[in-house]
């Protein structure tokens, strides 16, 4: 059955099985994983479905290295060799491979590093930077899927990109490997507007790849400096787009003398993933990210507590990647929001796969004035539940003064202001690695009142 006209029970079931295998590899070959089944006191063996999973608390970057140290995330890394490619290798290979085993063959050895070594590696990040790895056999998913994300945003062998993306960055990866599974020609001249012209200039694109935030900007610099744009049909913008970004974008593309059906797409890697996913073209970018259900199992949290969200299918972004070694993503909390996980066929497309609607990159990490990265699920994970608080809420907002971003912690004390504020700010800080901008006592009735664009029940974002 092809992987985007699965009903719901043969997908559930599929991805219940992928669950069960990848479980077993990643808490055999993860130091991480293994001493966190442990630690939760929950054998692997005992999760075999995708519900069972969703039940297994979440992590996210911080928790795999506090400290913010990209060497820590090496952790994730699966190592394997021969017992662990004997434990989770699909049928079909290792029965192959056994083969060769048998007739004492070196394409055995071959065929286990294939499936188990990390040989290549992709930049990631949503507080720091650091690298995720891939096997030779996670690089044939990526072509596989980017073969998909072509076909999700209507084009061909046909199509030529040029990218406007970093070098070595997982969207490089995962672009590179979907123009090659696609057969269609591709250009990564990396993100300076100059060269991106000079790349344009050479063969000029019909698709163009850039970050959400510069796409428009790097547009208009093509057309003024007289880059053909006239064959272009899609602007992908990479990394989910906020309503600004997207309309800007569109207004650089009307602009820009494009072939007549241009249209603004979006595709997302969730930090810490390494697959692009793509709103189809048929929607117009209406209908939400297109995941590929064999590879990605999504589900939320509650972004506050990180239990299980409760209501419907809104919260922070938990991804675990199916069928995919190297370094391995089970219950990942990645920082994103997302509005709903609709799960009926695309009424755009007819594609039967889990959709992530409203989707906002990165909310839940806010650069503050100081310009590090405060993670708002850290600060809100040291005020859940504090006795000596009745209430509370996180506001990000703009500092009249200069505009800067700055993230202000009301808190409402059940007694002594005093003992609470001082006992919050030293959890906020040991938890986040960092104080908020200012910390405010207020009356409960104040707390209610306070307005803004909801992140979470508590946390309200002003623009
Ligand atoms: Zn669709």
């Amino acid at each position: 059955m092809a992987w985007d006209r699965l009903g719901d029970k043969a997908r559930q079931r599929l991805q219940d099985q992928l669950v069960r295998e990848q479980v077993r590899a990643v808490a055999g070959g993860s130091a991480y994983w293994k001493k966190r089944f442990a630690d939760i006191g929950r054998p692997a063996a005992s999760v075999t479905t995708a519900a069972q999973l969703g039940a297994v608390p979440a992590v996210g970057e911080r928790d795999v290295s506090p400290a913010g140290d990209a060497a820590a995330m090496a952790a994730l890394v699966l190592h394997g060799g021969e017992r662990q490619f004997a434990l989770h290798a699909p049928g079909p290979t290792l029965r192959r491979a056994l083969r060769k085993k048998a007739t004492r063959s070196r394409d055995y050895a071959r065929i286990v590093a294939r499936e188990t070594r990390a040989t290549s590696y992709g930049w990631t990040g949503l507080g720091f930077r650091y690298p995720v790895a891939s096997t030779r056999s996670d690089l044939d998913v990526l072509a596989r899927a980017g073969a998909r994300l072509w076909s999700v945003i209507g084009a061909t062998a046909d199509d030529a990109l040029v990218a406007a993306v970093d070098h070595g960055s997982v969207e490089h990866a995962a672009l590179h490997y979907a123009a090659l599974g696609a057969g269609a020609p591709a250009l990564f001249p990396g993100t300076d507007p100059v060269d991106v012209a000079e790349a344009a200039t050479l063969a000029p694109p019909t698709v163009l790849a850039a970050g959400a935030a510069a796409a428009a900007e790097l547009l208009d610099a093509l057309r003024e400096s007289g880059v053909p744009l006239r064959q272009l049909r899609t602007l992908l913008l990479v990394g989910a787009p906020s309503d600004g970004e997207r309309a800007a974008a569109r207004r650089a593309l009307a602009e820009a003398g494009a072939a007549g059906d241009a249209i603004v797409l979006a595709a997302h890697v969730p930090p810490g993933g390494r697959l692009l996913w793509a709103e189809c073209r048929q929607s117009g970018g209406g209908s939400g990210l297109h995941t590929y259900p064999d590879h990605d199992l999504v589900q939320v949290v509650d972004p506050e507590t990180g239990e299980p969200a409760t209501s419907g299918t809104a919260g922070e972004l938990v991804l675990s990647q199916l069928g995919m070694r190297g370094s391995a993503l089970l219950r990942w909390r990645a920082g994103d929001l997302v509005g709903a996980i609709d799960t009926a066929p695309c009424t755009a497309c007819q594609r039967r796969v889990p959709r992530l609607v409203g989707l906002r990159r990165g909310a839940l990490v806010v650069p503050t004035e100081s310009e590090r990265l405060l993670d708002l699920r850290a600060v809100a994970g040291a005020l859940a539940g504090r006795a000596d608080l009745a209430d509370w809420r996180v506001v990000v907002g703009r500092r009249a003064r200069d505009g800067r971003q700055q993230v202000v912690v009301h808190v409402a004390p059940t007694g002594d202001p005093g003992e609470a504020t001082v006992g919050a700010a030293a959890d906020i800080r040991a938890a986040a690695g960092m104080l908020p901008s200012q910390l405010v006592v207020a009356e409960y009735d104040e707390l209610r009142r306070l307005t803004g664009d909801r992140l979470t029940s508590r946390m309200l974002l002003r623009r």
